[in-house]
């Protein structure tokens, strides 16, 4: 969990964060314990991908290329494949399961690779 910043002027950890910036990485904090005010660097954030926004992008452009195909195809869900790669996993009944491999990139070229693999499953 994040650790939180403690006051650098009466080392207090009662602070709580009052707003961020992104550039630079810091965060404004407030002590609870003497009220001083002052923004503190961010500890970098950890490099992890969020998995589960870009599940969810490719989820979304997954349908709706799902809809401008006229496909009978629904989606089942989005699957992380590899570290850059994403199977799109549809169905048009319970018995057909096609999976699509989708890299990661442009909304565009995921929308392209989804709708060429259902041109071809
Ligand atoms: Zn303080």
């Amino acid at each position: 969990m994040n650790e939180q910043p403690s006051c650098p002027k009466c080392r207090s950890a009662q602070t709580r964060v009052i707003g961020r910036s992104l550039n630079p990485p810091c965060l404004y904090i407030e002590c609870s314990h003497c009220g001083y005010s002052t923004s503190v660097a961010q500890p970098a954030a950890p490099r992890t991908p969020p998995l589960n926004l870009d599940t969810r992008r490719i989820e979304q452009i997954a349908r709706r290329a799902l809809v401008d195909a006229g496909s009978k195809m629904t989606l089942v869900g989005v699957e992380k494949d590899r570290d850059d790669a994403w199977a799109v996993v549809v169905t048009s009944d319970e018995r057909r399961v096609v999976r699509l491999q989708v890299k990661q990139g442009t909304a565009y070229a995921i929308r392209t690779a989804i709708i060429d693999g259902l041109a071809r499953a």
